[in-house]
């Protein structure tokens, strides 16, 4: 790994290291993290922006932001970081501690999201985008925002009607169980 610059963001850096497995002290910021994020657009803080705060120790701000719900775990940004640094894996660590700490969420839907697309891959071994969507739309009252997309993403393949069980369903249960035994 490369050698961390040794920012100042004490116990928040600690935490996040520790908790991610990655060393967010090695961000310089060259954004190619932000310039690759497809939520980027709708986030209050940008990647690199986060692991600014992160560097700051701005608690509050970081784990305060949209920025870390919208998150969609694609690792794109993981991919681009040219000193290796898990963008998403940092991203995911400040989820579990705003949940831990009971921050406050900027969003209410952010966490709704999380807890659809979670309980999906417990179900099923894997995410089932429909079943998903249908859980969180029913869960937000909105039914109707981005409907118009479903026609063309089933035609060309990105959403499945029925959902596809995973071999591992078992595993990624037993995962789940000893994650809330460990809570
Ligand atoms: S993992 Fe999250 S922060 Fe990284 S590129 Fe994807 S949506 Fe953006
Ligand atoms: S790509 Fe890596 S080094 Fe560049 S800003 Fe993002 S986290 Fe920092």
């Amino acid at each position: 790994m490369n050698d961390p610059i040794p920012w100042n963001g004490g116990g928040l850096l600690d935490e996040v290291r520790r908790r991610s497995g990655t060393e967010p002290g090695a961000c310089f910021q060259c954004h190619k993290c932000s310039t690759g994020c497809p939520a980027g657009p709708d986030m209050d803080f940008l990647p690199s922006q986060v692991l600014r705060l992160i560097h700051l120790g701005a608690e509050e701000e970081a784990l305060g932001s949209r920025a870390i719900w919208l998150c969609a775990s694609c690792e794109a940004c993981t991919a681009r970081c040219p000193m290796e640094i898990d963008v998403a894996g940092v991203m995911d660590a400040l989820r579990i501690m705003a949940v831990d700490r009971r921050t406050a969420l900027p969003d209410a839907r952010g966490k709704r999201f999380n807890r659809c697309f979670l309980g999906s891959v417990r179900r099923h071994g894997r995410v089932y985008e429909m079943g998903m969507m249908a859980a969180y739309k029913l869960s937000t009252f909105d039914l109707f925002t981005d409907v118009g997309k479903v026609p063309r993403m089933l035609a060309q393949g990105k959403l499945a009607i029925l959902p596809n069980r995973s071999g591992g369903v078992g595993q990624v249960r037993e995962i789940f169980r000893r994650a809330e035994e460990e809570e």
